[in-house]
């Protein structure tokens, strides 16, 4: 499964270091420069985490902030803000205007590594683990072995990376547009009533012994990992 981020950067140099670098890491990295195209990108592609430099043309990282913090559907999101060295690392730091963590230019990408890791890790425990859980449904990411229960789930490949998908936000509905997207990538060319025969399939596989089906089907929207099953 891999994470979504969005590089918010102006500096030509340091988009490129950070794209290389971030997508040898295995992140799925999209890099905007002005400030005045980031919210349009955000939900557009739904990041699972944006970069976020301070200082950019037209609209500057804090109100950047600001802005995704204070939308429900992008408020979730995890957010490291990028400063200089200096007055502008102390005015983030006193500002806080929600992120998550801040990095003080120039920084190595181990340590960017680690942070983005740690603050997803605290954030958003269940996109980086490899082992997951919800309600008695453990999904784990090294062995691609799924249980419910004590009972092993047979999944192909498409059926577990929709599950991971849904077991990433519990409650939130993906449209057929975004499971595509999600699973099977930007680039591939799928119809969308092939997201209803694969949900199928993962619902055939978890609910085999007539347990209660997990997944809920939104009318006109999509699905969801039902977020009041399991109590
Ligand atoms: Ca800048």
């Amino acid at each position: 499964m891999s994470i979504k981020i969005l590089v918010v950067e102006d500096e030509e140099a340091l988009q490129h270091l950070l794209e290389y670098n971030l997508s040898r890491e295995g992140f799925e990295v999209t890099v905007v420069a002005d400030g005045a195209e980031v919210m349009d990108m955000v939900h557009e592609i739904e990041p699972d985490f944006v970069l976020l430099d301070w200082m950019l043309p037209n609209i500057s990282g804090i109100e950047i902030c600001r802005q995704i913090r204070a939308k429900t559907a992008t408020r979730h999101i995890p957010i490291i803000m990028v400063t200089a060295r200096g007055e502008e690392e102390d005015r983030v730091r006193g500002l806080d205007k929600g992120a998550d963590d801040y990095l003080t230019k120039p920084f190595s990408i181990s340590e960017l590594v680690a942070r983005i890791k740690a603050v997803l890790r605290r954030v958003n425990p269940a996109i980086v683990g490899s082992v997951v859980n919800f309600a008695d449904i453990t999904l784990d990411r090294e062995t691609m072995r799924v249980k419910r229960g004590k009972r092993n789930i047979d999944l192909g490949p498409t059926e577990f990376k929709l599950l991971d998908v849904f077991i990433q936000r519990p409650g939130r509905v993906f449209s057929r547009e975004q499971l595509l997207d999600r699973v099977w990538g930007q680039d591939v060319y799928v119809e969308n009533r092939t997201v209803d025969v694969h949900v199928g399939r993962l619902r055939k596989a978890l609910n085999k012994r007539g347990e209660i089906d997990p997944i809920r089907t939104v009318r006109a929207s999509g699905y969801a990992l039902d977020e009041t099953y399991g109590g």
